[in-house]
C-alpha cells in the first residue's frame, strides 16, 4: 500500500490523500478545498482519474466530514467518482444548499461507525468521533496487509467525548501507519497566547455561558457556526439554564434538523425560537419554498419581539443578521459573545463595526474543535503505530519533539505504508 498526502503535510486547510494498493486501485481520503482561496479556482491534486472519471482503478473519495476543507473540491471531482460520507453529514450538507454554503454530494453509500466499507482491495472501517462538524470520522484503511489509521479532525473533549474514550479504551491493532491531524500543535513553541483563554471542554465553556447569560443585563448574541452541532447544543443547554430562551434563524433550524436526532434541540423544543431574517424571507419567497416557514411557525419569533423580550433572550449571531438586528433596535445593554476561534474575529470587519456602532462589549468563549497536544499523546500511546505521520497542522516540524517513531511526508510524493 502507498500513500500521498496532496496537500495538508505542512498546512491546515486543503486536506487530501491518496492510498494505492498494490493491484493499483486507489481512494482518496478526503479533497478540501485550501482555506484563503476560492474553491473554484483552487488547483486540484494531480489524481489520475478525479476529473475525467475515466479511471477505473480510482474507487472514490472518502469525505471524513462535513467541513469544507476536506469535501470543498469534491463538487469538481468527475461525477462518476463515488463519494462516501455519513449519512447525517450528507443531509446536514443538503439542507445548507438551499441557504447557500451547502452541497449535495451524492454520496454512493454512507460511511457507519464500525461498520467496514470494502472498495476493491480495501478495506475502510468508520470510526465515528468527537469533532466540532456533526458526523465526523477516522478512517482505518487497510490493504496489501497494512494498516493506516487516518485521524481526520478529532479531539478528546467535545459533548462526544465518550467515543474519544472508546477508541482509547480499545483502539485498533497493529497500525502501521498513524496519520494524525496537529491543528493544536503549531508551528513556532510557545504559541501565541490567545487573547483569552479557551474552555478546556463543551462542559466547561458550557459553564461559562451561564454564568455569562445570567450576568447581561441587555440581549445577548452569540456567534457561532450553524453547523456545529455541539456547540448549538452547548449554546441551547446554557441559555435554558440562565432563565432565557435562544433565538437561531431559519438556517440554523433546518441544520438542526437535518441532524436527525431527537436530542439536538430544533423547533418544537422548548425555549427555542426561529427568526427569519429579510434574507431568508426574500429567499423563500422566491423559491416559492414557503413549508419551510409553515413548519416552524409555532415556534416562530417576530423581529419585533426581540427588543421586549431581550432579556430573556440569547441570539444566535451571524454578520447576514445586522441589519435585521438593528432594525429590531433590540441591543441596548446587549453582549456580544464570539464562539468561534478568537483569529475568525477580525476576519469580517463587519463584526467589530457593529459592536462599537451599538456599544456592545466583545467576549471570547470558546473551545477548540480539535484534540489538545495531551489528548493527542494519549491518542498516539493507545493506538501504538508503527510510525505517526503529520497531517493537517503547521507544526509537523515539532510532532517528534511530542511524539515517539515520527516520519515527516510532504506533499505530493509517494511512500510505503
Ligand atoms: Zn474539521
Amino acid at each position: 500500500m502507498r500513500v500521498r498526502i496532496h496537500r495538508g503535510a505542512a498546512e491546515i486547510g486543503g486536506s487530501c490523500v491518496e492510498v494505492e494498493a498494490a493491484s493499483g486501485a486507489r481512494i482518496l481520503l478526503d479533497l478540501g478545498a485550501p482555506f484563503g482561496v476560492d474553491a473554484a479556482e483552487a488547483p486540484l491534486p494531480p489524481v489520475r482519474g478525479l476529473t475525467t472519471g475515466e479511471d477505473p482503478d480510482l474507487l472514490g473519495i472518502i469525505v471524513s466530514h462535513p467541513h469544507q476543507d476536506h469535501w470543498g473540491l469534491v463538487p469538481r471531482a468527475h461525477p462518476s467518482v463515488p463519494v462516501f460520507i455519513g449519512r447525517d453529514a450528507a443531509r446536514i450538507l443538503r439542507a445548507a444548499v438551499f441557504f447557500g454554503p451547502g452541497i449535495d454530494l451524492a454520496p454512493t453509500a454512507h460511511l457507519e461507525h464500525r461498520r467496514p466499507l470494502r472498495l476493491g482491495p480495501f478495506t475502510v472501517t468508520p470510526y465515528l468521533n468527537d469533532h466540532s462538524a456533526y458526523d465526523a470520522y477516522s478512517l482505518l484503511v487497510e490493504a496489501d496487509g497494512k494498516r493506516l489509521f487516518y485521524t481526520g479532525d478529532i479531539r478528546g473533549h467535545g459533548r462526544k467525548r465518550a467515543l474519544f474514550d472508546a477508541l482509547l479504551a480499545a483502539p485498533p491493532r497493529d497500525i502501521d501507519v498513524l496519520l494524525m491531524e496537529g491543528t493544536n500543535i503549531p508551528a513556532e513553541a510557545p504559541p501565541e497566547p490567545a487573547p483569552a483563554p479557551a474552555a478546556a471542554s463543551e462542559a466547561a465553556l458550557e459553564e461559562e455561558l451561564v454564568t455569562t447569560f445570567e450576568e447581561a443585563d441587555g440581549l445577548v448574541l452569540v456567534a457561532f457556526s450553524a453547523q456545529n452541532i455541539d456547540r448549538l447544543v452547548t449554546v441551547y443547554r446554557a441559555a435554558v439554564r440562565a432563565g432565557r430562551g435562544l433565538v437561531v434563524d431559519l438556517y440554523a433550524a433546518s441544520i438542526a434538523e437535518a441532524t436527525g436526532r431527537a436530542s439536538i434541540p430544533k423547533p418544537g423544543f422548548p425555549k427555542l425560537h426561529v427568526l427569519v431574517p429579510r434574507h431568508q424571507r426574500r429567499r423563500v419567497r422566491e423559491a416559492a419554498a414557503f413549508e419551510r416557514v409553515a413548519r416552524i411557525r409555532p415556534s416562530r419569533l417576530f423581529p419585533e419581539a426581540l427588543a421586549p423580550r431581550r432579556r430573556s433572550l440569547v441570539c444566535l449571531f451571524r454578520a447576514s443578521l445586522i441589519e435585521d438586528l438593528e432594525d429590531a433596535a433590540c441591543l441596548d445593554e446587549g453582549l456580544l459573545v464570539w464562539s468561534h476561534w478568537h483569529g475568525y474575529l477580525d476576519e469580517d470587519e463587519r463584526v467589530r463595526a457593529f459592536a462599537d456602532r451599538h456599544g456592545l462589549p466583545i467576549v471570547l468563549r470558546h473551545t477548540s474543535g480539535h484534540a489538545s497536544p495531551p489528548d493527542l499523546k494519549r491518542l498516539a500511546d493507545a493506538l501504538a503505530p508503527g510510525r505517526i505521520v503529520p497531517i493537517h497542522t503547521f507544526g509537523g516540524d515539532r510532532f517528534a519533539s511530542l511524539f515517539e517513531r515520527v516520519e515527516r511526508q510532504p506533499d505530493g510524493v509517494w511512500w510505503a505504508a
